[in-house]
Protein backbone atom coordinates (compact mmCIF):
# COMPACT_ATOMS: atom_id res chain seq x y z
CA UNK A 1 0.00 0.00 0.00
CA UNK A 2 1.48 3.24 -0.96
CA UNK A 3 1.19 6.43 1.71
CA UNK A 4 -1.31 8.13 -0.68
CA UNK A 5 -3.66 5.63 -1.28
CA UNK A 6 -3.58 4.97 3.30
CA UNK A 7 -4.00 8.67 3.47
CA UNK A 8 -7.28 7.95 0.88
CA UNK A 9 -8.37 5.10 2.74
CA UNK A 10 -7.93 6.88 6.02
CA UNK A 11 -10.20 9.88 5.24
CA UNK A 12 -13.28 7.77 4.19
CA UNK A 13 -13.44 6.18 7.68
CA UNK A 14 -16.49 7.49 9.16
CA UNK A 15 -15.61 9.98 11.59
CA UNK A 16 -17.72 10.95 15.25
CA UNK A 17 -21.53 11.16 14.86
CA UNK A 18 -21.20 13.75 17.81
CA UNK A 19 -18.02 15.15 18.98
CA UNK A 20 -17.69 15.88 22.26
CA UNK A 21 -15.55 18.91 23.01
CA UNK A 22 -14.80 18.21 26.56
CA UNK A 23 -12.54 15.14 25.57
CA UNK A 24 -11.24 17.23 22.20
CA UNK A 25 -12.65 14.75 19.49
CA UNK A 26 -11.23 15.72 16.73
CA UNK A 27 -10.52 12.71 14.48
CA UNK A 28 -6.84 12.75 12.56
CA UNK A 29 -6.81 13.49 8.60
CA UNK A 30 -6.21 10.90 6.56
CA UNK A 31 -2.90 12.73 5.38
CA UNK A 32 -1.51 13.43 9.15
CA UNK A 33 -2.67 10.18 10.18
CA UNK A 34 -0.49 8.81 7.05
CA UNK A 35 2.63 10.76 7.21
CA UNK A 36 2.76 9.72 11.34
CA UNK A 37 1.92 5.68 10.23
CA UNK A 38 4.32 5.89 6.98
CA UNK A 39 7.11 7.06 9.15
CA UNK A 40 6.42 4.73 11.66
CA UNK A 41 6.35 1.81 9.20
CA UNK A 42 9.72 2.99 7.71
CA UNK A 43 11.56 2.62 10.93
CA UNK A 44 10.39 -0.80 11.35
CA UNK A 45 7.89 0.41 14.11
CA UNK A 46 4.41 -0.47 12.68
CA UNK A 47 4.91 -4.07 10.89
CA UNK A 48 4.83 -7.57 13.40
CA UNK A 49 4.19 -4.99 16.07
CA UNK A 50 1.95 -4.89 18.92
CA UNK A 51 0.43 -1.14 18.97
CA UNK A 52 -1.52 0.75 21.37
CA UNK A 53 -3.52 3.88 19.78
CA UNK A 54 -4.50 5.55 23.08
CA UNK A 55 -7.46 7.92 22.38
CA UNK A 56 -8.32 5.67 19.60
CA UNK A 57 -11.70 7.62 18.71
CA UNK A 58 -13.44 6.27 15.63
CA UNK A 59 -9.65 4.24 14.92
CA UNK A 60 -7.91 5.98 12.30
CA UNK A 61 -4.30 5.20 13.68
CA UNK A 62 -5.47 1.84 14.81
CA UNK A 63 -7.26 0.74 11.24
CA UNK A 64 -3.95 2.30 9.52
CA UNK A 65 -1.35 0.45 11.84
CA UNK A 66 -3.24 -3.00 11.28
CA UNK A 67 -3.56 -2.14 7.03
CA UNK A 68 0.49 -1.59 7.16
CA UNK A 69 0.98 -5.19 9.05
CA UNK A 70 0.62 -4.62 12.44
CA UNK A 71 0.56 -8.13 14.73
CA UNK A 72 -1.99 -6.76 17.22
CA UNK A 73 -3.40 -3.41 18.04
CA UNK A 74 -5.30 -2.44 21.40
CA UNK A 75 -7.70 0.72 20.55
CA UNK A 76 -8.21 2.44 24.05
CA UNK A 77 -10.88 4.76 24.08
CA UNK A 78 -13.24 6.33 26.90
CA UNK A 79 -16.45 6.83 24.61
CA UNK A 80 -18.20 4.07 24.15
CA UNK A 81 -19.89 5.65 21.00
CA UNK A 82 -16.61 6.08 19.23
CA UNK A 83 -15.14 2.71 19.85
CA UNK A 84 -18.36 0.94 18.12
CA UNK A 85 -17.79 3.54 14.55
CA UNK A 86 -14.13 2.42 15.06
CA UNK A 87 -15.60 -1.30 15.24
CA UNK A 88 -17.67 -0.68 12.22
CA UNK A 89 -14.64 1.35 10.12
CA UNK A 90 -12.62 -1.80 11.21
CA UNK A 91 -14.77 -4.31 10.12
CA UNK A 92 -15.82 -2.26 6.27
CA UNK A 93 -11.87 -2.84 5.69
CA UNK A 94 -11.62 -6.34 6.66
CA UNK A 95 -9.51 -5.30 9.57
CA UNK A 96 -9.40 -8.20 12.52
CA UNK A 97 -6.57 -7.76 14.43
CA UNK A 98 -7.53 -4.61 16.23
CA UNK A 99 -8.64 -5.36 20.11
CA UNK A 100 -11.27 -2.59 21.16
CA UNK A 101 -11.12 -1.57 24.88
CA UNK A 102 -13.46 0.63 26.04
CA UNK A 103 -11.36 2.63 29.27
CA UNK A 104 -9.78 5.38 29.93
CA UNK A 105 -6.04 5.47 29.58
CA UNK A 106 -4.79 5.24 32.70
CA UNK A 107 -6.35 1.74 33.05
CA UNK A 108 -4.51 0.58 30.21
CA UNK A 109 -1.63 -1.51 31.32
CA UNK A 110 -0.32 -3.73 28.59
CA UNK A 111 3.53 -3.34 27.59
CA UNK A 112 3.18 -2.87 23.27
CA UNK A 113 6.30 -2.45 21.27
CA UNK A 114 4.60 1.14 19.78
CA UNK A 115 2.35 3.60 20.69
CA UNK A 116 0.54 6.01 17.78
CA UNK A 117 -1.38 8.76 19.67
CA UNK A 118 -3.38 11.83 18.95
CA UNK A 119 -4.37 12.86 22.30
CA UNK A 120 -6.23 15.49 23.08
CA UNK A 121 -4.43 19.32 22.60
CA UNK A 122 -5.13 20.08 25.69
CA UNK A 123 -6.84 23.30 24.20
CA UNK A 124 -9.94 22.33 26.57
CA UNK A 125 -9.04 21.41 29.61
CA UNK A 126 -5.31 22.81 30.04
CA UNK A 127 -2.49 19.58 30.01
CA UNK A 128 -4.95 17.32 29.02
CA UNK A 129 -2.39 15.38 27.31
CA UNK A 130 -0.32 14.45 29.93
CA UNK A 131 -2.12 11.38 31.02
CA UNK A 132 -1.68 10.07 27.34
CA UNK A 133 2.04 10.62 27.34
CA UNK A 134 2.60 9.07 30.54
CA UNK A 135 0.88 6.27 29.84
CA UNK A 136 2.63 5.79 26.39
CA UNK A 137 6.05 6.27 28.36
CA UNK A 138 5.04 3.71 30.76
CA UNK A 139 4.08 0.86 28.39
CA UNK A 140 6.52 1.64 25.44
CA UNK A 141 9.73 2.50 24.51
CA UNK A 142 8.73 3.96 21.41
CA UNK A 143 5.98 6.74 21.13
CA UNK A 144 4.49 8.43 18.02
CA UNK A 145 1.98 11.66 18.99
CA UNK A 146 0.25 15.00 17.63
CA UNK A 147 0.78 17.87 18.98
CA UNK A 148 0.36 21.68 18.46
CA UNK A 149 2.64 23.24 17.10
CA UNK A 150 3.35 26.44 19.58
CA UNK A 151 6.18 27.84 21.22
CA UNK A 152 4.77 26.89 24.63
CA UNK A 153 4.02 23.70 23.95
CA UNK A 154 6.66 22.65 22.04
CA UNK A 155 8.47 23.55 25.24
CA UNK A 156 6.41 21.71 27.51
CA UNK A 157 7.10 18.57 25.24
CA UNK A 158 10.96 18.78 24.94
CA UNK A 159 10.65 19.34 28.72
CA UNK A 160 8.23 16.51 29.29
CA UNK A 161 10.17 14.44 27.25
CA UNK A 162 13.32 14.59 29.27
CA UNK A 163 12.21 14.23 32.42
CA UNK A 164 10.59 10.85 31.75
CA UNK A 165 14.11 9.50 30.44
CA UNK A 166 12.94 9.47 26.85
CA UNK A 167 14.31 11.63 23.88
CA UNK A 168 12.79 13.43 20.58
CA UNK A 169 13.84 11.50 17.61
CA UNK A 170 11.69 12.99 14.73
CA UNK A 171 9.19 15.64 14.59
CA UNK A 172 7.50 16.75 11.43
CA UNK A 173 4.81 19.85 11.41
CA UNK A 174 2.08 19.28 9.60
CA UNK A 175 -1.03 21.34 8.46
CA UNK A 176 -4.06 19.58 10.36
CA UNK A 177 -7.92 20.74 8.90
CA UNK A 178 -10.86 20.76 12.12
CA UNK A 179 -14.02 20.79 10.20
CA UNK A 180 -16.08 23.79 12.58
CA UNK A 181 -18.02 20.80 14.78
CA UNK A 182 -17.81 22.80 17.87
CA UNK A 183 -19.77 25.77 18.80
CA UNK A 184 -17.04 27.72 19.50
CA UNK A 185 -15.27 27.67 16.22
CA UNK A 186 -16.49 30.40 13.95
CA UNK A 187 -14.33 29.58 11.17
CA UNK A 188 -15.60 26.29 8.39
CA UNK A 189 -12.62 25.00 8.65
CA UNK A 190 -9.91 25.34 11.25
CA UNK A 191 -6.39 25.02 10.03
CA UNK A 192 -3.59 24.74 12.49
CA UNK A 193 -0.20 23.19 12.69
CA UNK A 194 0.63 19.99 14.54
CA UNK A 195 4.24 18.49 15.22
CA UNK A 196 3.58 14.51 14.73
CA UNK A 197 6.67 13.58 16.93
CA UNK A 198 8.59 10.16 17.95
CA UNK A 199 10.09 9.28 21.33
CA UNK A 200 11.94 6.65 22.03
CA UNK A 201 13.45 5.99 25.61
CA UNK A 202 16.68 6.99 26.39
CA UNK A 203 19.42 4.60 26.69
CA UNK A 204 22.80 5.03 28.27
CA UNK A 205 21.53 6.15 31.54
CA UNK A 206 20.91 9.58 30.03
CA UNK A 207 18.23 9.97 31.41
CA UNK A 208 17.52 12.38 34.56
CA UNK A 209 17.75 9.98 37.87
CA UNK A 210 14.43 8.90 39.91
N1 LIG B 1 -7.11 9.01 17.80
C1 LIG B 1 -8.33 9.44 17.13
C2 LIG B 1 -9.11 10.45 17.95
C3 LIG B 1 -8.36 11.67 18.37
S1 LIG B 1 -9.34 12.72 19.39
C4 LIG B 1 -7.97 9.95 15.76
O1 LIG B 1 -6.78 10.01 15.51
O2 LIG B 1 -8.83 10.28 14.97
C5 LIG B 1 -8.87 12.26 21.03
C6 LIG B 1 -9.61 11.03 21.53
O3 LIG B 1 -9.22 10.77 22.88
C7 LIG B 1 -11.13 11.20 21.56
O4 LIG B 1 -11.74 10.13 20.88
C8 LIG B 1 -11.49 11.18 23.05
O5 LIG B 1 -12.76 10.60 23.31
C9 LIG B 1 -10.37 10.33 23.62
N2 LIG B 1 -10.11 10.56 25.04
C10 LIG B 1 -10.06 11.76 25.69
N3 LIG B 1 -9.73 11.56 26.99
C11 LIG B 1 -9.55 10.21 27.15
C12 LIG B 1 -9.16 9.38 28.25
N4 LIG B 1 -8.89 9.91 29.44
N5 LIG B 1 -9.08 8.05 28.06
C13 LIG B 1 -9.34 7.49 26.84
N6 LIG B 1 -9.69 8.23 25.76
C14 LIG B 1 -9.80 9.57 25.90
Amino acid sequence: MKKKHLAMTLSRLKGFLEPKPELEQYRTPGNVAAELLWLAYSLGDIEGRVIADLGAGTGVLSIGAALLGAERVYAVEVDGGALEIARENARSLGVDCIDFINADVSEFSARVDTVVMNPPFGSQVKHADRPFLLKAFEVSDTVYSIHLTKPEVRGFIEAFTRDNGFEITHRLTLPFEIPAQFFFHRKRLERVLVDVYRFERCRHGEAKAE
